[in-house]
């Protein structure tokens, strides 16, 4: 079929407009009529080549939500009209899949930025010569996708799908370091350290969770004053050895959980500093391959945990409705969050997630 997607006609190319032959959806996958798609630095990452192993001309996009069309032949449990959000992809057979923690699949990295299928096929193409797609395989940036379906997270009909697509990646990566993996109880103390969509998103599961303090750090002063009215009760702008001794003098010696998204290794270094004894620091920045950073390791050893998170440790289809259900509550307002684009202005919504002037861009795609 003929679809409409955003091209990188090659490495670091801005977003082209293009018409495109899809082909249908293989037995395990479903076809969905893309509705609207977040963007996240990642796809901007794509974009400029920090992945070494995509080809191009390609298709990115990886926060896609939008109505099954569709179903291969061999899809159970997902039907045309339903409303659904695709997910990271995982292969299902590795340890990390079959101990029921998907985001950590060894086989992760050639489905989200290999550019075809598992089977090694493209359904995208133009005048017979591949487009490379299947990016965390589904390229959402078109009018419609193929994903596997066992990616796509059917959600309830009642809540705005066209907002609901960055809970695939981006609001699930904050939420989920907070609700599945800190586990906080009510009352003890957080802090955030960067507070893009993936910062506040964190930022409101620590609110969910009853935490008091909540700490908002920032060098946007924007982005600090949404924190407070998304529940922070203190928003300190970025400045080094100052801000971590208000956020001890705040906690009263120290953070019990702090979440790292910047992927700025003085900020990290900030967050563990901010720990108190048996604190944790969880880190879901990404950073580029080969970044590193130092820690006293004195200091880690008054039993403070520093761990990476990827996807929030989420198993999508019991994450993704849970916080929808809490979205529809007003406990988790996304779209406090989001800035809508239409799909042809594709990289003024890049430029200004780039520049920070969003907080998370979803880009409505022409029906
Ligand atoms: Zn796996
Ligand atoms: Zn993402």
């Amino acid at each position: 079929m003929r679809i409409t997607a955003a091209v990188v006609p090659a490495r670091g190319q801005p977003f082209e407009i293009q018409e495109l032959d899809l082909a249908g959806p293989a037995a395990d996958e479903v076809l969905l009529r893309v509705v609207a798609s977040g963007m996240c630095h990642t796809d901007l990452h794509a974009r400029d080549g920090y992945f070494p192993n995509l080809p191009y001309p390609v298709v990115c996009g990886h926060e896609g939500a939008g109505i099954v069309e569709a179903a291969g032949s061999a899809v159970t449990g997902l039907a045309p009209g339903d409303h659904v959000v695709v997910s990271f992809p995982w292969c299902g057979e590795c340890g990390p899949c079959r101990s029921d923690h998907p985001a950590y699949c060894v086989n992760a990295r050639a489905m989200k930025s290999g550019g075809r299928r598992v089977d090694g096929s493209t359904p995208l193409s133009r005048g017979g010569a591949p487009v490379y797609s299947c990016f965390f395989q589904q390229s959402s940036f078109s009018t419609f996708a193929v994903a596997p379906a066992k990616d796509v997270v059917k959600v309830r009909a009642d809540a705005p799908i066209e907002l609901l697509g960055p809970l695939g990646c981006g609001l699930q990566t904050g939420a989920g370091a907070v609700l599945n993996v800190m586990a906080p109880r009510a009352g003890q103390s957080f802090a955030v350290f960067g507070v893009g969509g993936v910062g506040l998103s964190g930022l409101m599961a620590a609110r969910i969770a009853g935490c008091d303090p909540i700490v908002a750090v920032d060098v946007h002063p924007h982005r600090l004053a949404l924190a407070r009215e998304l529940g922070a009760t203190h928003a300190l702008e970025s400045k080094g050895a100052e801000t971590l001794a208000e956020i001890r003098k705040i906690t009263g010696g120290g953070v019990e959980f702090a979440l790292e998204t910047s992927a700025v290794p003085a900020v990290f270094r900030l967050a563990v500093d901010a720990l108190r004894g048996l604190g944790t620091c969880v880190l879901v920045g990404s950073a580029r391959a080969g970044t590193e950073v130092g820690f006293e390791m004195p200091w880690l050893q008054g039993g403070r945990v520093v761990r990476g998170v990827i996807q929030g440790d989420s198993r999508p289809r019991e994450f993704i409705p849970r916080l929808v259900d809490l979205f529809m509550e007003g406990r988790f307002p996304l779209d406090r969050l989001v800035t809508r684009y239409e799909f042809a202005d594709i990289n003024r919504a890049a430029a200004d997630a780039v520049r920070g002037a969003t907080i998370k861009p979803v880009l409505r795609l022409p029906a």
